[in-house]
């Protein structure tokens, strides 16, 4: 499984490192070599498909070790955050053992640092919000600026993840910002595919309140962005953003105990980790006697039809 993401993360440098145009290579993600006028910026090492280098600030190795670089992490955590950045199923993390003394300390500092994120990640919100009007990204999906503004969505044109606000080095993006909670969203580029979808704050489940009050059949996909084009389109839908979430929606059914109108529709991606994770939420839902379809329908292919018509 890490075996396939790392093969995966390999072939498609181009995710993580930003292309320069000049002259073929990536800009450095540590120190900015191949942004300016000059500068190679980072080169593959010759002879070997997925190692790099850079000549000014001489780090070297593959994606991850540029990550970790960057981002002053061990390998084992850059590998967890570069597979979270690719979209890929992020491996189990195995927790170091805090010593006692340390834990009561540096929990409180977590907590305070925690608390400064979801502040700023609020106030990401709040005025992505504000600007929603200034991109067509949504538009362009298909998505009108009143089932955006109804689920609070928006734009920054110059966002940086939020734990990364004070770092040196950071390139900012356009970013169509979908809030997830009030304390949680997802940043997506505008810039199609160059720069991967990020999330900031708890992962959360786009509009699982709906469950509670919907009549109508629930649509349970993976993406924000096709929550809304079916919630476009006049139905109701959730996205789970990710397939670990699939536990999470079954906790929360479960705690709340939900009982939906109609049976939910469950419309996972038709890859491995999306018909994985759609056999494990239907057994749950069996479980719980929660009616359900499952289907595989390419959203693209729909979309593609509306277009048409
Ligand atoms: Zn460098």
């Amino acid at each position: 499984m890490l075996r396939d993401s790392l093969d995966y993360i390999h072939a498609h440098p181009e995710i993580y490192f930003k292309q320069e145009a000049k002259k073929g290579g990536y800009v450095c993600p540590v120190c900015g070599n191949g942004s300016g006028e000059d500068g190679t910026g980072v080169k593959l090492i010759k002879g070997q498909s997925f190692r790099y280098k850079c000549f000014k600030c001489d780090t070297s190795g593959d994606v991850i070790n540029f990550y970790a670089a960057e981002h002053q992490l061990d390998n084992r955590e850059a590998i967890l955050q570069v597979c979270a950045l690719y979209g890929l199923e992020v491996p189990k993390k195995k927790f170091k053992k805090i010593p006692r003394t340390h834990k009561h300390i540096s929990s409180n500092a977590e907590s305070v640092k925690n608390q400064a994120e979801t502040e700023i990640i609020a106030n990401d919100i709040i005025i992505a919000a504000n600007h929603l009007r200034e991109t067509d990204y949504f538009a362009k999906r298909g998505i009108s600026y009143e089932t955006a503004e109804r689920y609070n969505c928006g734009y920054i044109e110059q966002w940086t993840h939020p734990t990364k606000r004070n770092a040196n080095n950071i390139f900012p993006s356009p970013r169509v910002i979908i809030p997830t909670s009030s304390e949680s969203y997802v940043a997506r580029s505008t810039d199609d595919n160059k720069v991967p979808k990020m999330k900031a704050g708890t992962t959360s489940i786009f509009n699982i309140s709906v469950l509670k009050s919907s009549s109508q059949h629930v649509v349970v996909v993976e993406g924000e962005f096709d929550a809304l084009s079916i919630i476009e389109a006049g139905n109701d839908a959730i996205a789970l953003g990710s397939t670990s979430n699939v536990d999470k929606l079954i906790d929360w059914l479960r705690e709340k105990n939900i009982r939906p109108h109609l049976p939910l529709i469950l419309n996972l991606d038709a890859d491995e980790a999306g018909q994985k994770a759609t056999d494990k939420l239907a057994d749950a839902l069996l479980n719980m006697r929660i009616q359900f379809y499952s289907v595989i329908l390419s959203l693209k292919a729909v979309r593609i039809r509306m277009k048409a018509l």
